[in-house]
């Protein structure tokens, strides 16, 4: 977010009764619907808040059971999502208009209340929830250095279902100071490795399969192969027609492992979405015209899509992050002891070497600049269990979200995304 303010996100699970389960649901639901309904007004009418707000707040409160802050936010909501909208039409892409389906429901200070005890308080569709928020025991939780400073203040928040549990994404805010007001972006980055064997292998560990994508690049050449041999007018047509149907499944493909790395940089808060620089990328992996094409394409899907949902996508030197070791630091051609393992020869810690090689992607990116002298950054790279900086260490996240991803099964493919 191009601001004055340095932003993180603290993520923590609520420790919720059945009644009070219950009701955030359906705040929930009614925020869905109260969204919706604001969308559907204002859609090709207007999208700025101070309009949408006072087309759609009557109908919000008459038709939904939203208290009034909520309703407001909900006409914002929609504001923000049609601007989305129009923004993305501006630049030639295809619009249409957004639906609310994700079980979340934003607050703001008027809406939440955090307190010294470690509980919230959130509005509801009825009476205003309290309860403790579920922390790690231990006191160097990366929630607290937000939590307990006096610099950082609690901002907008998202409360968001899954599996039946509720998780808090606290926003926290703190004034830029004056280096880091030169600074381009700051933020949660994601590491993205990309090759042959694995399409796509992320710095918080989710792998996806290079398989799908290979057989139909091979299918795709030797069709073409074949026909180009016969040289007859209907081998030509038979060829157009093939090349268009593979180049389908192909492009099916990539959106799928597209959506897959957006839902991973959603899921970890992430701002940026780092790749290597393309232009290199066929040296190092061997990679066919095909797949050359096919990691561009990949590249361009994300980065389109990664807008739509305020996260940038750069491109970082691909030197040495597959001979690097992610945790030491060691840079050298033994530490890569086959294709697809890596094993530092000088700390002994051993990887996917392609996932050793999406977090050195993150760090890069993280560190770019910090050479010079004015541009220091102050990001940090999303790993599965928790954030690393390049001075503050490591820092996990809180238990419940740990768990929740480790029931996930990895690699996974990026099927049915
Ligand atoms: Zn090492």
């Amino acid at each position: 977010m191009a601001d004055d303010y340095v932003r993180r996100t603290a993520i923590t699970r609520l420790s919720v009764d059945g009644e009070q389960h219950d009701v955030l649901e359906d705040t929930i639901t009614e925020w869905k619907r109260g969204c919706q309904l604001a969308t559907d007004m204002a859609w090709g009418k207007c999208n700025a808040k101070s309009d949408v707000q006072p087309l759609a707040y009557d109908d919000i409160r008459e038709q939904t059971d939203l208290g009034s802050q909520h309703a407001i936010l909900a006409t914002h909501q929609a504001a923000q999502a049609i601007t989305g909208c129009i923004e993305r039409r501006a630049k030639g892409k295809k619009v249409s208009k957004p639906t609310f389906t994700a079980p979340t429901v934003k607050y703001d200070t008027r809406t939440m209340t955090l307190f010294d005890d470690d509980t919230v308080s959130l509005s509801t569709t009825e009476n205003r929830v309290r309860c403790p928020l579920s922390l790690p025991e231990t006191d160097d939780g990366y929630q607290r250095q937000y939590l307990d400073s006096d610099e950082w203040s609690v901002t907008e928040s998202t409360l968001t279902a899954r599996d039946g549990e509720f998780f808090l994404h606290i926003g926290f805010r703190r004034d830029k100071n004056d280096t880091e007001r030169n600074t381009a972006e700051d933020g949660t980055v994601l590491g993205v490795d990309l090759g042959i064997e694995n399409l796509a292998v992320t710095s918080t560990a989710s792998f996806f399969s290079g398989r799908e994508l290979t057989h139909r690049l091979r299918e795709f050449e030797t069709v073409r192969a074949g026909l180009q041999q016969t040289g007859t007018r209907s081998a030509h047509r038979t060829l157009v027609q093939s090349r268009g149907r593979e180049l389908r499944y192909v492009r099916d493909v990539l959106h799928r492992a597209s959506n897959a790395l957006i839902d991973e940089g959603l899921r970890y808060d992430c701002d940026v979405i780092a790749f290597e620089n393309l232009t290199h990328i066929r040296d190092r992996t061997g990679a066919s015209w095909g797949h050359k094409w096919a990691f561009r394409t990949l590249y361009e899907y994300v980065e389109y899509k990664a807008e739509a949902v305020g996260i940038s996508v750069k491109q970082v030197g691909s030197a040495y992050t597959s001979q690097r070791c992610a945790e030491c630091g060691f840079t050298a051609y033994e530490n890569r002891s086959s294709r697809t393992d890596f094993r530092c020869a000088k700390c002994g810690s051993e990887a996917n070497a392609d996932y050793n090689a999406a977090k050195n992607i993150g760090m890069r990116y993280v560190c770019r600049g910090q050479q010079s002298s004015r541009r220091t950054g102050d990001s940090q790279l999303a790993l599965k269990s928790g954030t690393v900086t390049p001075k503050g260490g490591f820092t996990a996240y809180p238990d419940g979200f740990e768990a929740e991803f480790t029931d996930k099964p990895h690699p996974q493919h990026a099927e049915g995304v």
